[in-house]
């Protein structure tokens, strides 16, 4: 079956001080969000992609992407759950969606097709993730001294694209969202609402650029280990 992506782009990036939100940085001579949309588009099953840009947007439109027709954007909202309920309110009668950060350009190929394969056998949909390799603390809130040491046994740190099906996530993020519930991906959204992401151990240089030295990380490993 077809399946749409939904790419919030709406947030600000400030932990990245730069002079732009940091979806609109450059690696070579795309942005980062190019580079998300293109993995996703470079997939036979996905042929339509819904961004979610801010209403203050100044730059998605002047992309050379923007002029792609399978894309279409929408405005975001407060929260990136506000604005992949956004996404998914005008991606029509679609049987699956697959959510993936703008912030995200380093998604291969192998990772998105064996993600997209859950389709075959799962009702609920998963998430690429990538076992925790450190050792885990935690610490009293607002106290910089371990608490105690997790077990990473069984940890992992949840990645994106997240594939769900259409009805179920709009229903999960509505009520988690109407709850107050805190989601901070799409898994979290039904993890609320009773339900068991799969976990799809994905590579770990799929990372989000979210500091300053992010952005030299993404460029290297997009210029090693991607085609
Ligand atoms: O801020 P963070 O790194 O968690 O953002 C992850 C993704 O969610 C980014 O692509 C960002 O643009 C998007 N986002 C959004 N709407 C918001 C906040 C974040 O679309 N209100």
């Amino acid at each position: 079956p077809e399946i749409i992506a939904v790419v919030p782009a709406a947030g600000i990036g400030s932990r990245m001080q730069a002079q732009c939100p940091k979806q609109y940085l450059t690696i070579g001579h795309q942005t980062l969000i190019e580079h998300a949309i293109t993995a996703l588009l470079r997939h036979p099953r996905i042929n339509r992609v819904i961004v979610a840009v801010s209403p203050q947007d100044t730059h998605f439109s002047h992309l050379p992407i923007a002029a792609d027709r399978r894309i279409n954007v929408v405005s975001g909202g407060s929260e990136r759950a506000d604005s992949v309920l956004a996404g998914l309110e005008c991606a029509g009668g679609a049987e699956w969606v697959l959510v993936h950060d703008a912030a995200r350009p380093c998604l291969h190929q192998d990772d998105l097709a064996r993600l997209l394969a859950i389709t075959e056998t799962s009702k609920i949909g998963g998430i690429l993730a990538a076992p925790v390799r450190d050792t885990m603390k935690r610490a009293e809130p607002g106290v910089a001294a371990v608490a105690h040491t997790v077990d990473r046994q069984n940890l992992w740190h949840a990645l994106t694209p997240q594939l769900f099906p259409l009805a179920l996530l709009k229903a999960c993020l509505s009520r988690a969202l109407s709850e107050g519930a805190t989601i901070t991906d799409e898994a979290s959204a039904l993890e609320y609402c009773g339900y068991h992401p799969q976990l799809v151990a994905g590579r770990a240089d799929n990372i989000k650029v979210t500091q300053p030295e992010d952005l030299a990380l993404a460029a290297f490993y997009l210029s090693h280990f991607l085609t």
